[in-house]
């Protein structure tokens, strides 16, 4: 599978773009980046995009992606996300107060919602045209899930942010054909504290994580905080474990 990384910061300037990851040009994952990216007509093509957790650096894009889709002849997007971030996701965000629930309004080119909100279940694999998507509960300072994509017998594991966790790494370790796990690094290891208080990792306690992925599978850092960036990819590479990258901004074929 094609995965295109469009942002793979915990932070955003003129040349470092917020979490949002896109498989095979259809199905993303977080939207910090994705619209502003992206031409109108990449966007048409994302069928389903999967939000982890609600803050702003994971859903900065949404409203504008649905709101294009508004204007779009393609079918409604379908946004999912563990029940309990979907909940927050509503009632915080699509509340018609910061952006209009457009999931009860009937666009004009195609006589449908703009939007479909899927509620996942937190454990259990969902299908969705041809890919099995099993959301997984992680560490983080309010409810955020990752999730394990399947898709032609490949798998990829983002876990979103989180500190250390464990159960989405059991799941990953049972499931067959995992090419990558995209996880984090946000701060570098001097700011350890601060990295366990907001339930983020360093490069150290990605390398207590690693021990715990039996999968022989890159394994990447993402969110790293922009000025920091430099001292995180070194401190990955000193974790000398040939699986530990840091990911970048660009198109990875898995
Ligand atoms: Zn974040
Ligand atoms: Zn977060």
């Amino acid at each position: 599978m094609r995965l295109k990384v469009l942002g793979a910061y915990g932070a955003s300037d003129a040349e470092h773009n917020l979490t949002g990851y896109l498989i095979d040009d259809w199905f993303a994952v977080d939207a910090g980046t994705l619209t502003s990216k992206l031409s109108f007509a990449q966007q048409a093509r994302i069928q389903a995009v999967f939000i982890t957790h609600t803050h702003a650096d994971h859903i900065r894009d949404l409203p504008h992606l649905i709101h294009n889709r508004f204007s779009q002849t393609a079918g409604p997007l379908t946004v999912f996300a563990a029940k309990d971030v979907m909940e927050l996701l509503i009632s915080n965000v699509f509340n018609g107060i910061i952006w209009p629930d457009f999931s009860t309004l009937i666009s004009p080119l195609t006589n449908k919602p703009a939007v479909i909100y899927r509620a996942l279940t937190p454990g259990k694999k969902v299908m969705f045209e041809g890919i099995g998507m099993t959301a997984v509960p992680v560490h983080h300072q309010i409810p955020a899930a990752g999730v394990i994509v399947e898709m032609n017998g490949q798998a990829i594991t983002f876990t979103g942010d989180t500190g250390p966790t464990s159960e989405i790494w059991k799941r990953t370790n049972k499931t067959p054909g995992v090419v990558a796990v995209v996880t984090e690094a946000s701060f570098p290891n001097d700011q350890q504290q601060l990295a366990d208080d907001t339930a983020h990792l360093s490069p150290n306690t990605f390398g207590e994580e690693l021990k715990k992925i039996t999968v022989d599978a890159p394994v990447y850092a993402s969110h790293r905080k922009i000025p920091y960036e430099r001292d995180i990819e070194s401190q990955i590479r000193n974790l000398r474990d040939r699986r530990a990258r840091v990911l970048l901004e660009k198109n990875y074929t898995l």
